[in-house]
């Protein structure tokens, strides 16, 4: 508790009642220490409406962040797409260090892949380890390719979360080598997110829960990097009475639209709204 927290929304529509409830605990555990980091590097999917939006909900729900880029008085947000020196810095010690390659397969490639890739008890395809290149040279950018990240087969990765407790996956069975650069040369998310919780001097990440295995990978760039990784406390999703998770497209379960209904901020906060209810038994897999 106590520690700097941050809220990352990214612009890509109306946040729902699902964020409120991950924002108010991260705000409620920073205690005041607190940085909003509008995470908008894909400028195709994101939208400066989405932005103004997404402050003005926040701010409707009663949270407020304390610090920007510009030192004192500045009370931010930041942008991630104001930050690319950052990534690009992190990808050239990573590239240096031969930890990525670049992968210049498409994902039709790998649909027509003679090899099936293996499937995660998650659903998720993991990259097949026939596309490792065996030698390559590292360039002084990263160039109109995707980079990824090798992961070490078979180690176990594993942190203790503040909310669920010992939280274990497997590199190389339950997720693969994973984008850390995009085609579009832009940092991919795990890569982002990694440099600027670090930057931001962030100690404890509070996030959803079905961002887990992504933290298993986080922690190998942490590592890679030589940084010390923040504490993690992940959250609890919100499902519908359907118990699906809310999505961007819940429309009903936006903030703005449930404040258009007269619901109290504090009741969007704790996610009490008829027909909702906090995820408990929702994992989608056992913690191994
Ligand atoms: N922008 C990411 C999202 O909205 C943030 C994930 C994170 O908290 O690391 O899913």
């Amino acid at each position: 508790m106590n520690q700097r927290g941050r809220l990352a929304p990214t612009p890509t529509g109306f946040l729902h009642v699902g964020h409120a409830y991950t924002f108010g605990i991260a705000a409620e555990r920073a205690a005041g220490k607190l940085i909003l980091r509008v995470e908008d590097l894909d400028a195709t999917r994101c939208n400066p409406q989405f932005t103004t939006a997404t402050i003005e909900d926040l701010r409707w729900l009663g949270l407020s962040w304390t610090e920007g880029p510009d030192g004192e008085g500045d009370h931010g947000p930041y942008f991630q797409s104001q930050r690319s020196d950052f990534y690009l810095q992190a990808w050239q010690r990573l590239a240096q260090q031969k930890n990525i390659y670049p992968s210049p397969q498409s994902r039709r490639d790998l649909e027509t892949a003679a090899f099936a890739p293996h499937v995660s008890d998650e659903g998720e395809s993991v990259f097949p380890k026939n596309y490792r290149p065996n030698e390559w040279v590292v360039p002084e950018h990263p160039g109109r390719v995707p980079w990824r990240f090798r992961v070490p087969d078979g180690k176990t990765i594993q942190f203790v979360d503040k909310n669920f407790g010992l939280v274990q996956r497997v590199a190389g069975t339950d997720f693969g080598d994973f984008v850390v650069w995009r085609r579009d040369n832009l940092a991919a998310y795990e890569l982002a997110v990694v440099v600027d919780d670090y930057h931001m001097e962030i100690g404890e990440v509070v996030r959803g829960k079905d961002l887990l295995t992504s933290t298993a990978r986080q922690l190998l760039l942490y590592e890679a990097l030589g940084w010390k990784s923040p504490d993690f406390f992940h959250t609890n999703l919100v499902l519908d009475c359907n118990g699906e998770r809310l999505a961007k497209r819940s429309h009903g379960m936006t903030i703005r639209e449930l404040r258009r209904q007269g619901v109290a901020p504090e009741k969007v906060r704790n996610c009490s709204v008829e027909g909702l209810r906090i995820g408990r038994h929702d994992s989608p897999r056992p913690n191994k």
